[in-house]
């Protein structure tokens, strides 16, 4: 169901005014991509009015699709809109050679403006892990503050009484521009999943706070959505409204970053130097733009590694086979790509339970449902999924499974699956009837994929390669937990509304029937990271734990593609807090620099 679109225009955010070109072609930091990172990162650098940054937006305005502002239409802006990228997989060989849809923002605020707006952090444990690679500052006790500083917490309505929070996860005394709240609809299957996951012996997940970095359990979730009108709360509409008036912050959209510039190396100064960014225009044209101090990439896991590698920064096999001249060669560009795999049978549910099949083909209601949206309430101001649960796989299960101990070993808090419900969808057959689409994810995948070059050029799309399920150990985890989703789905609690399982049906009860309609039905919810890691570099690192690129002098990567290891949770949150710690460290170094220019003249 769609709004409005209008055409795509190059829009410059210059202080008050709109141009069509930068005002300027040199900058304190130029920063590659407005998106869920970008636009914090630029924001909080121009706090002080002394440093300018330019931001290099590939994709449109985020007003260019009205849709994009309102929650219950969230699906609409992702894969085939004009707000998004349109990547499509490789063929995955381990879920029966499909090609996949993979969505990403081409828009202001990124993935932030397109995303399906649940706020969840993960587990404590796997960010003192991140510190255990190498990483000093990074972990839980390090970015507890980060996560807490970019948001404003509005806690649960008065309708809202089933909602279990704790406010010590969110307190912020100066409070964030980034909005969360519970939106202003709580899906009715979200209740009885929720329900069924609390009653069912199999799960037992009882209800608690889940971003306190213990989030075994099960919560309704926080989403960005900013509670006094119900729109969405992006990267855009949060931290780049609070930034839009300062003379020192430009944002360009429609230009896509095409190379970085260096400066020439001598003997003498052999380490590559970035000097600043090629992109190309709204018209196309080529243009350059000076970063006297640093730039920094936001260009997100599928962008940032592809930017390193068409400047020469990445795998010598891929480099060579586009004719890429080597500046630096660093195999673990584009790699060690981490995501969670969606997948679960599909019910068919009574006409009571609310879902946007029923909307979607019907004008009259969708219609309906946008007026009590402009009233702040109704299905169109919650997103398609309103509640998560987590669990660890139990340890006489992992003791049968191949490569079970590995996790095992995590910590006893850091959960293995998350179970969530959304309030739609169908068989892959098409069949007539009210669906719902209960789900499980696998948290800490073992299969990892790649991205990697075309060709030498930006306009032309990187090759994503996750290799779901190509791990024995992810398989046997995803068999275990399906058989988790149906057995909730199909428990007494459930019984009033569940009319029959429409895929793949209950004639599937082997697990390698289970596993072939998961190979049919899996797919990613578009949480990759990893293409550029922190890591040491002896470990497949790009970038150190001051986000700084190896090997070159005056470039960092500030987006999920840095995160050393997946998060046990949805990956928003954590692009949120690395980009508020990624611009301290940025702050720390002007400060570092201006003290070390005072003292030495
Ligand atoms: C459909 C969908 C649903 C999701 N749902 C959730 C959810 O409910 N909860 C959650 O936590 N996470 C969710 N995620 C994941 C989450 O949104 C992302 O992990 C996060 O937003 C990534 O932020 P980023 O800054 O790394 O990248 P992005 O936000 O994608 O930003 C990258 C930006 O760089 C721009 N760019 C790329 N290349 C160039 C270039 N060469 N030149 C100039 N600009 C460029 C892009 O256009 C984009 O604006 C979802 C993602 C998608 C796509």
């Amino acid at each position: 169901m769609r709004l409005s679109k209008t055409v795509a225009t190059s829009l410059v955010v210059a202080g008050s005014s709109l141009a069509t070109n930068a005002a300027s072609s040199s900058f304190d930091y130029v920063v590659v991509g407005g998106g869920t990172a970008g636009l914090v990162v630029a924001s909080r650098l121009t706090e002080d009015p002394s440093i300018s940054v330019l931001v290099l937006e590939a994709g449109h305005s985020d007003s260019i699709d009205f849709n994009v502002t309102v929650p219950g239409l969230d699906l609409t802006v992702t894969g085939g809109s004009i707000v998004d990228w349109n990547y499509t997989t490789a063929p995955q060989q381990f879920l029966l050679n499909r090609t996949i849809a993979y969505p990403r923002g081409f828009v202001l605020g990124g993935s932030s403006s397109t995303n399906f707006m649940a706020y969840t952090r993960g587990a404590a444990a796997g960010y003192d892990a991140w510190a255990k690679l190498g990483n000093p500052g990074w972990d839980w006790k390090g970015v507890f503050p980060y996560f807490k500083k970019s948001t404003h917490f509005t806690p649960p309505f008065k309708n809202q009484s089933e909602v279990v929070f704790d406010i010590t996860a969110y307190e912020n005394p100066t409070g964030g521009p980034l909005e969360l709240s519970y939106g202003g609809y709580i899906e009715p299957i979200s209740i009885y999943f929720s329900q069924g996951l609390a009653n069912t012996s199999g799960p037992n997940l009882q209800e608690g706070e889940i971003n306190d970095g213990f989030p075994i359990g099960q919560a309704y979730l926080p989403l960005t959505v900013d509670p006094t009108h119900m729109t969405r709360s992006s990267s855009s509409a949060s931290f780049l409204a609070v930034a839009a008036q300062r003379k020192n912050l430009q944002v360009i959209t429609s230009a896509l970053a095409t190379r970085l510039l260096f400066a020439p190396t001598t003997p003498a100064n052999p380490t590559p130097v970035v000097t600043g960014v090629e992109y190309s225009d709204v018209n196309g044209k080529l243009q350059q733009a000076t970063a006297t101090r640093e730039v920094v990439l936001s260009a997100g896991t599928f962008g940032s590694p592809q930017l390193l590698m068409v400047s020469g920064i990445g795998p010598k096999k891929d480099l060579t086979a586009q004719n890429i001249p080597i500046r630096v060669q660093n195999e673990a560009v584009g790699q060690n790509m981490w995501d969670h795999l969606f997948f679960g049978p599909i019910y068919e549910v009574t006409d009571n339970i609310t879902t946007f099949n029923q909307f979607n083909a019907n004008q009259t209601l969708f219609l309906k449902y946008l007026m009590q949206w402009r009233n702040n309430q109704g299905e169109l101001s919650g997103a398609i999924s309103s509640m998560s649960a987590y669990e660890r796989i139990p340890s006489d299960v992992l003791a049968n499974i191949p490569g079970g101990d590995q996790l095992e070993a995590l910590d006893p808090t850091w959960p293995h699956i998350q179970l969530e419900v959304i309030a739609g969808g169908g068989p892959p057959t098409p069949q007539p009837g009210n669906f719902v689409a209960p789900a499980a994810v696998l948290l800490y995948p073992f299969s990892k994929g790649f991205v990697s070059l075309t060709s030498n050029s930006t306009k032309d799309k990187v090759i994503v390669q996750p290799n779901w399920l190509s791990s024995e150990t992810d398989r046997q985890a995803a068999i275990w937990a399906f058989k988790q989703v149906r057995e909730v789905m199909l428990s007494e609690t459930l019984a009033p509304i569940v009319i029959r399982e429409a895929f793949p049906g209950l004639q599937a009860q082997s697990d390698a029937d289970i596993l072939t309609a998961i190979q049919t039905v899996a797919h990613p919810i578009y949480q990759a990271s990893g293409t550029c890691a922190m890591r040491q570099l002896s470990d497949e690192g790009v970038v150190d734990p001051t986000l700084k690129v190896y090997g070159v002098k005056n470039l960092r990567v500030v987006d999920a593609s840095i995160m050393p290891i997946i998060p046990s949770a949805n990956t928003m949150a954590p692009t949120y807090m690395i980009a508020e710690k990624g611009a301290d460290l940025i702050k720390a170094d002007q400060q570092n620099n201006s003290t070390s220019t005072t003292t030495s003249s």
